[in-house]
């Protein structure tokens, strides 16, 4: 049987093929294990096979899973991938140590806020919505370079790099020359795209993470 470390091992050697491929330095790509839907027996394996970084797209689900993985395993390094409430701020601050979807001024407020309140300074993300799309998260291109301004001088957030999610029906090379573009001119040096299905496109075009799920852990029941 297939398990799931052997997969990270996978998907770990394709990672490396890919930086070879298109000249990228070797090791310059982190790997994100996105675990969502997957509970604690599933992710312990995972963890037994050495994989530190993790992503969540839910803030009471990681809340129920991770207290206990971390007083299991030394040096979790948890990644929020997914749309944050500011009303859930202050949990998102406690409970992850990177946020990639800062996507309104609300809430890089509210996080601001908590970091100074809980007296941790996490490194953030701009979720950039590349395709436009209307029921999609995200900063529109044209007003990312005004937005990560204001997230770093006036909110003083610690903004590190962009992130973005392609339109499931379209070729995503072109979202991602675009989020590679868009964080050049801005001089953030990380960008988080790539999952799955095209994490290999992705590092051709620069991601310096990919957040890859099922191609880990196995098809999830729900989304
Ligand atoms: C679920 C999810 C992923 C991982 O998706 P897979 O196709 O399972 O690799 C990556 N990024 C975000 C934002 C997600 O919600």
């Amino acid at each position: 049987m297939v398990t799931a470390a052997d997969r990270l091992s996978d998907v770990k050697t394709e990672i490396r093929s890919a930086e070879t491929e298109f000249g990228r330095a070797e090791g310059s790509v982190r790997l994100i294990a996105v675990s969502k839907t997957f509970d604690i027996d599933a992710i312990r394996p995972v963890l037994e096979a050495g994989q530190r970084v993790f992503g969540e797209n839910r803030v009471q689900e990681a809340m129920g899973k991770w207290p206990a993985l971390r007083q299991e395993f030394e040096g979790i390094e948890l990644h929020l991938i997914g749309p944050l409430q500011s009303n859930k701020a202050k949990e998102a601050v406690a409970t992850f140590d990177v946020i990639h979807t800062v996507d309104r001024p609300k809430i890089a407020k509210a996080l601001k806020a908590e970091m100074v309140k809980q007296g941790r300074d996490l490194p953030c993300f701009i979720q950039v919505n590349t395709g436009e799309e209307p029921q999609k998260a995200g900063i529109a291109p044209k007003d990312v370079d005004g937005f990560v301004r204001d997230c770093r001088d006036e909110v003083g957030l610690d903004v590190v790099g962009l992130m973005c999610i392609p339109p499931v029906d379209e070729a995503p090379g072109e979202h991602f020359a675009l989020l590679e573009k868009i964080a050049g001119r801005n001089g953030l040096s990380e960008i988080s795209m790539g999952m799955s299905s095209d994490y290999r496109v992705a590092i051709g075009f620069g991601a310096t993470c990919v957040r890859v799920g099922s191609a880990i852990f196995g098809t999830r029941d729900y989304p």
